[in-house]
């Protein structure tokens, strides 16, 4: 039997998306925006650092007109507030009248998300959806409307395909999920 397991760190994970499965989807989930957006030029805003691959491989299957940007969400606490405030860094786009399709790797407790939407939409983007590669429905806590999901799995930690395990396994083709 082929060798499955890998070892990040202290971490001992198990494939569990293939490459092939994760190409399949990827393929699936740009048909169905080429659908929705003919005719409509939307931007596409990735969330760095683990959406650059799934952004990557999902912006070579448009067959529509669009534009793509990176940016980087960073937490800190409000001076004044007592939560976590959520800022982009490398927004440039002027997203007035833009139809905007967010793309993230995952979304857990959907925490980045909601702190982060009202931003955008305080801009007031003629639409906004959300593409997400993967999705933990039994861990996320905020509501969030996700537009293209590309596979829903458990609770459970993944690396792989850019998403990192404190820094490494973001090379993989792969999804791993912890042991
Ligand atoms: P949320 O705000 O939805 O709880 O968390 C979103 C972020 O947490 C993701 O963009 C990702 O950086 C990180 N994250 C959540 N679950 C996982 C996971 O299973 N693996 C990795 N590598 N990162 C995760």
């Amino acid at each position: 039997m082929k060798e499955t397991l890998i070892q990040v760190h202290d971490k001992t994970f198990d494939i569990y998306l293939s490459e092939e499965k994760i190409q399949q989807r990827v393929k699936e989930m740009a048909a169905d925006i080429n659908k929705d957006y003919k005719n409509k030029k939307p931007l596409f805003i990735a969330i760095l650092n683990g959406s650059f691959m799934f952004a990557s491989d999902l912006f070579k299957q448009l067959t529509i007109e669009a534009e793509l940007c990176f940016i980087k969400l960073a937490s800190y606490k409000g001076m004044k507030s007592s939560g976590n405030v959520v800022t982009s860094i490398g927004l440039e786009d002027d997203l007035f009248g833009r139809d905007v399709v967010i793309v993230e790797d995952i979304v857990d407790t959907g925490k980045t998300l909601h702190r982060f939407l009202p931003k955008l939409i305080h801009q007031q983007p003629k639409s906004l959806t959300i593409a997400t590669l993967l999705h933990k429905p039994e861990a996320t806590e905020y509501e969030l409307t996700l537009d293209y999901v590309g596979f829903s799995i458990p609770k459970k930690f993944v690396v792989g395909y850019g998403l990192d395990y404190d820094g490494l396994g973001r090379n993989l083709k792969e999804i791993y999920q912890v042991v």
